[in-house]
């Protein structure tokens, strides 16, 4: 019998994309990441699945520029560049990646445990990894009266497929990388874009604000100064848009509306699969990083211990140890013997430099 820990429903029908592994890693954050490297030392095969479209967690979303100066014999890196460095290192693994997905639902089976995404991926494992961070990101709703109605119908707040867009009268409104990046990627799909935002200076980087400025010379887009204060449309059928601008109010056809107003942190999903939770945080042991339910582990800032402190240093540390205690499960009847990977041959054949 099927014991669930939890589920929410999406309310997504999509097709469903089944796969197997050791061990499944929610999140793709630095401890995650890291994580990949140590279960893959001791023969564990990984897959992530985190609802940011590329790897690195916070590093990667919130301070990708920002240079570390906290990890161990690296004085001074980027956060971006610390996560490239984490990618290349987990290359010889071959983990796979679920992006732009969010883990709804964690179930135990006879066998170990079904995980699945709002994007209908289900992966069946032996064990599980919580990663989360400080909880999943999510998109921030603009202050447009009645906008839930189209949401999952004309509101996207993320793209997932460019196809879906195709065709259609989009009006794409922000004015950071996320609005200029897809005004220049759907563009050339679109039958219409116009990009909405308060101010013509952008906090985008230099090189697409030209790029957008230059398809609007060219008459390829329209950009205007302004807010969405209404939505005209009916059951969840978008037909076009108000705009508020220095002009007073203009009404824009659309059919496709895509707000980029940015991320908050929410524990989502994870809370909702029975661990015991301490202030929105994991409860785990310090010697194995085991939640209250034997088989799922956490790691990295959405777990909590005595002493414990948010540093990606500490992830580290958690992902060796869990590593370890996850080995013990996935495979019961293997001895786990201690190297170092200066000196095992077979660790180094793992990591294809022996
Ligand atoms: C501005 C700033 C500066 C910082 N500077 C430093 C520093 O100098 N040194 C240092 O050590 N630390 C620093 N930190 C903290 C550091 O970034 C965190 O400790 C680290 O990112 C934690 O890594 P993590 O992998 O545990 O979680 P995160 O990086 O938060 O990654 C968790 C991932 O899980 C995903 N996720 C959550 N729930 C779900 C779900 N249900 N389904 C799918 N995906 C999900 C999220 O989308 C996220 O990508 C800084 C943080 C900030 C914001």
């Amino acid at each position: 019998m099927n014991k669930p820990l939890g589920a929410i429903d999406s309310g997504v029908a999509m097709a469903s994309n089944f796969a197997e592994t050791d061990v499944v890693i929610v999140g793709a954050g630095p401890s995650a990441l890291f994580a990949v490297f140590e279960l893959g030392l001791l023969d564990l095969k990984c897959h992530l699945i985190d609802i940011l479209d590329r790897p690195g967690g916070q590093c990667a979303e919130l301070y990708p520029e920002k240079p570390i100066y906290d990890i161990p014999a690296l004085p001074v890196v980027s956060a971006q560049g610390l996560v490239d460095r984490l990618m290349e290192q987990i290359r010889p693994f071959e983990p796979e990646f679920h992006l732009g997905e969010m883990v709804t639902e964690l179930e135990r089976t006879e066998s170990g445990f079904r995980v699945r995404s709002d994007a209908n991926t289900t992966i069946a494992c032996k064990a599980v990894v919580v990663a989360a961070g400080g909880g999943s990101f999510q998109p921030k709703r603009p202050p447009i009266p009645g906008i839930e109605e189209y949401e999952g119908r004309s509101v996207f707040y993320s793209v997932r497929r460019m196809e879906d867009f195709r065709g259609h009268d989009l009006l794409v409104v922000g004015g950071g990388d996320s609005a200029l990046d897809w005004t220049l990627n759907l563009q050339p799909l679109a039958r219409s874009l116009t990009l909405v935002h308060r101010r013509p200076e952008f906090r985008a980087s230099p090189d697409s604000v030209n790029k957008m400025y230059a398809m609007q010379e060219e008459r390829r887009l329209e950009f205007q100064i302004g807010q969405v204060v209404r939505l005209i449309g009916e059951g969840g059928v978008l037909e076009a848009a108000i705009v508020k601008g220095p002009e007073g109010e203009v009404r824009v056809a659309c059919t496709r509306l895509l707000p980029f107003f940015g991320l908050t942190m929410k524990l989502g999903p994870v809370a909702h699969w029975g661990l015991n939770l301490n202030e929105e945080l994991i409860e785990v042991d310090t010697a194995r990083f085991e939640t209250s339910e034997p088989g799922i582990f956490s790691i990295g800032d959405i777990n909590t211990y005595p002493g414990k402190l948010k540093l990606i240093l500490s992830g580290f540390h958690e992902a060796a140890l869990m590593a370890q205690a996850a080995k013990r499960i996935v495979h019961p009847n293997q001895r786990v013997v201690f190297q170092y990977t200066t000196s095992s041959t077979s660790l180094q054949k793992k990591l294809g430099v022996a």
